[in-house]
């Protein structure tokens, strides 16, 4: 007997984008010492935590020193004060209830985007936009459902909806029959956005298909702009097809400390073998007391100070700090002639390459001549290629550094 591999790990690309992008940073980095560089291509943020968060963070960890107050393992699914909260805040407000037991805390958007697969028979068919988070693919990848690469950068069982400048980046629903489709809005890569009409489209294709829609809401917060919905559950009959997943770590500087949650709502099934209805929440609940323990105490008391009156004021000037960079980013671009998009709704600003340069070449001149890193379009999928990817998350004092360095190329 030996220990074999799970084969499906050969299928993906060899390394995470983010790695390339480092490895080659480093590199340029050892050859160009003197070099400033500066990073707007990784999705990381530069602000603290709120002080509210690091109060409330404090006072549970001195309760954790306490016999009385000390707390073990604490329930699999998140305690219901932080669940409550959310509840409260985020969805009532919003004209949608929720019960305790359809929301789940976890310790990050990415585990759980990642790991809801799980859920789902191998033979669904999945369905991605594209460009696209690359954790949708791999995670399916990984699962044995996406079969080989091809030389089109899309692997072969796997259903790309392209969203470019040609269609607006507005993705249009599938030409062939899919199962289970991931939509991430505002959209990374892209910083685009989708209306409550153009929401509905998907709601209504999936009710009338028997699909499901993974929703991811990780930038929610940066909206800024009416008529762009801040869950699906705005969209009527969203409960009996959609799954939402929203994080702490953009909007209140989680991404090390890291807290995020996912909505299962109870009318939400699929179907067995034999046609049987089976329900996801209880699903979803089995799968997390399995191989989930929970996120630590303290986490979740600072991110329940989030929603506390100055929680909510520090967390807006975080969120109008960096959409100042965004709007910096996007003025100073277009001033020089590049076409961009996003960065209205959300921190992200989808660059067009100038003179239909490839998202690679554009990614070194920027690199090599004003020393800031972008994340290549490309690396987000074949429909990513022309286009580089420039977070607003630098602090201002960068954001305005690059954008000079930037202005002054010949491009
Ligand atoms: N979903 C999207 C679309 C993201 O861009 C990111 C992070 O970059 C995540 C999820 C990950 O969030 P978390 O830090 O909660 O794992």
């Amino acid at each position: 007997m030996v220990a074999k591999v799970n084969e499906y790990f050969k299928l993906i690309e060899n390394n995470y984008l983010f790695v390339d992008i480092a490895k080659k940073v480093d590199e340029y980095q050892k050859e160009n010492p003197s070099a400033e560089i500066i990073k707007m291509g990784i999705g990381d943020v530069t602000r603290p935590l709120p002080k509210s968060v690091i109060k409330a963070f404090k006072a549970a960890v001195d309760e954790m020193a306490d016999y009385e107050s000390f707390r073990g393992y604490g329930p699999e699914q998140g305690y219901a004060f932080l669940i409550d909260t959310i509840i409260e805040n985020d969805y009532n407000p919003l004209g949608i209830s929720l019960d305790t037991s359809e929301v789940f805390v976890s310790d990050g958007a990415k585990c759980d985007t990642g790991n809801f697969q799980e859920l789902f028979s191998k033979d669904n068919v999945i369905a991605v936009t594209d460009p696209v988070y690359p954790v949708y693919i791999d995670s399916n990848v990984i699962a044995g459902r996406s079969g080989k690469l091809s030389d089109n950068g899309e692997y072969e069982n796997i259903v790309y909806i392209p969203t470019t400048k040609e269609n607006g980046f507005i993705p249009s629903l599938p030409d062939v029959p899919v199962d289970i489709i991931y939509l991430c809005y505002p959209n990374n890569p892209t910083g685009t956005t989708l209306t409550k009409d153009q929401l509905k489209v998907w709601v209504d294709y999936a009710r009338e298909n028997k699909a499901i829609i993974l929703y991811d809401v990780a930038y929610e917060a940066f909206i800024t702009e009416n008529n762009i919905p801040h869950s699906i559950y705005e969209i009527d009959g969203a409960k009996e097809v959609a799954v939402e997943f929203k994080s702490f770590s953009k909007v209140a500087g989680f991404t090390g400390t890291r807290c995020a949650y996912t909505v299962v709502p109870k009318e939400l099934k699929v179907e067995d073998e034999d046609g049987n209805d089976v329900y996801l929440n209880p699903l979803w609940n089995r799968r997390q007391s399995t191989k989930f323990n929970g996120v630590s105490y303290p986490v979740q008391r600072a991110a329940q100070a989030i929603y506390t009156l100055e929680g909510k004021k520090e967390i807006l000037e975080n969120i109008e700090y960096y959409m100042k960079n965004a709007s910096i980013i996007r003025e100073n671009l277009e001033k020089i002639g590049l076409t961009v998009y996003g960065g209205v709704n959300s921190p992200y600003i989808w660059v067009k390459t100038p003179k239909d340069m490839d998202s690679w070449s554009f990614f070194d001149i920027l690199l090599d001549k004003a020393h800031v890193v972008g994340t290549p379009g490309v690396g987000f999928g074949p429909s990513g290629e022309g286009y580089l990817r420039l977070t607003a998350f630098n602090t201002l004092k960068n954001t305005k550094k690059a954008m000079d360095r930037i202005s002054k190329l010949d491009i």
